[in-house]
This record gives C-alpha cells, sequence and structure tokens, in this order.
C-alpha cells in the first residue's frame, strides 16, 4: 500500500476487488459468498461519494452517532445501499441503531440484546445480527468472553427471540490473526451459525482462507485516516 496516497478510493476498491476474487478461488469459495463491507468512518460524504459512485453499496461504520450524520442523505442518493454498524453500540443508542443500520456486528451483552429486541418490536426493523466475540479473551475488551458465547447466542434467542446470523470477532493487536479466526470458525460452527465477520485491511486474506463471509476494511480502499 506504498501508492495509497497517489490512488483513489475506486482504484483502490477495484484493486481489492480483484484480489478478493483471487483469494476466493484460490481457497475454493465462491466469491459471492464474502461481503466486502467498506469501512467509511472518519471519512466524509465527499470521500464516500466515488465509491457509491464506482457501484459499491455495503458500508460500515463504528459510530451511531457519526453514521447518523452522513447516511441518511446518502440513503436518499442511493436508496438500495445496506449500512453495517461494526463499533460499540450503548443500549441507549439501540433505537436509533435499529433505524439506522442493515446489520449490527457488535452484540456483545444481554442488557444490549434486550434493548434491541425492544427496539426491533417498536420499530419493525430487522436488522441482522452478529454477536461479538473477545477471541483474545482481553480485559477491557468488547465482546462476549469465549467461553459465553454459545450460553449467549442461546440466550439471545429464547429469552429475546433475536436471530443471530453469525460471529464477529478483532483479533488481540499484535498477534497473529489466523488462530483466532480459526477459532471464531469453531465456535460458529458449533452453534450453526452460518456467517463469520473477520478480516480488516492488514489480515483479510487470512480471513478469507478461514471461512470470513464478510470482511471489513477501510484503509485498503479510503487510504489512511487522518
Ligand atoms: C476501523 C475498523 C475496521 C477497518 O479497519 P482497517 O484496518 O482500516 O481496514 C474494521 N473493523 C472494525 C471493527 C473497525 O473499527
Amino acid at each position: 500500500m506504498e501508492d495509497a496516497f497517489e490512488k483513489t478510493a475506486p482504484e483502490r476498491l477495484r484493486a481489492v476487488q480483484t484480489k478478493l476474487a483471487e483469494l476466493a478461488r484460490k481457497n475454493n469459495r465462491a466469491p459471492d459468498d464474502i461481503a466486502l463491507i467498506a469501512v467509511s468512518k472518519t471519512h466524509g460524504a465527499e470521500a464516500i461519494t466515488p465509491v457509491l459512485e464506482a457501484g459499491h453499496r455495503v458500508f460500515g461504520e463504528n459510530r451511531v452517532q457519526e453514521a447518523a450524520g452522513k447516511w441518511p442523505a446518502l440513503r436518499r442518493a442511493y436508496s438500495d445501499v445496506q449500512l453495517h454498524l461494526i463499533g460499540a453500540l450503548q443500549s441507549n443508542k439501540a433505537a436509533e441503531a435499529v433505524g439506522l443500520f442493515d446489520v449490527i456486528h457488535s452484540l456483545d451483552r444481554p442488557k444490549l440484546a434486550s434493548a434491541l429486541a425492544r427496539a426491533m418490536t417498536e420499530s419493525g426493523r430487522n436488522p441482522r445480527l452478529f454477536v461479538q466475540v473477545n477471541i483474545g479473551d482481553e480485559p477491557q475488551k468488547a465482546g462476549v468472553p469465549v467461553a459465553d458465547v454459545a450460553g449467549f447466542v442461546s440466550n439471545c434467542r429464547t429469552q429475546h427471540g433475536l436471530s443471530i446470523e453469525g460471529l464477529m470477532c478483532l483479533p488481540p493487536v499484535g498477534d497473529a490473526a489466523g488462530p483466532h479466526f480459526a477459532l471464531l470458525g469453531k465456535l460458529a460452527a458449533s452453534l450453526d451459525l452460518a456467517c463469520l465477520s473477520m478480516g480488516m485491511s492488514a489480515d483479510y486474506p487470512a480471513a478469507v482462507s478461514l471461512g470470513a463471509t464478510h470482511i471489513r476494511l477501510g484503509t485498503a480502499i479510503f487510504g489512511p485516516r487522518g
């Protein structure tokens, strides 16, 4: 990515799409089974619009407030956008998140499950849900501890009537990501969950080889964040 400053976002998007198709082929995976989420956090509408114009429709944001500031207008212009929340969600913002996002990757505690269930009932909107796993069991890090994932997923289903589609993780900084991705894949398989949200700009090839269905790329598409 040494020439990241010279390339435009649509050019980087095309390069990523080409590489992703190659990775899919190498790993005997259908390219359509791997959703490319363009993470547009910190970038304004002027940076996002060229990527929309290039035909991309799947985007990720990590803050509800920031997304609320820029996506309603972009959605009016590009109605088939699919917006993913990939960052921490406070229970008191659950209703706003349910209104804004099509997919939420950061469900990680009972209070949030309960707030999302209520917001979904009240609004009639049903964003798809991923449970975030604290895959390295790091203190202070968001996500359900590995040992509690099965119980939490079951609780989401039975107590809150939520349908959980998959698991999401952010491996510990500095660790090789591969073993963490492999563990997330094993957990998902044991719980009969079809989707795996894992892999960022630096490690998505490993994630694809270990079964990622959703990769979240910011820098690789938009360049360095300011
Ligand atoms: C910012 C972010 C990404 C994208 O990171 P890049 O390294 O820029 O690709 C992916 N996932 C989460 C949860 C993020 O916060």
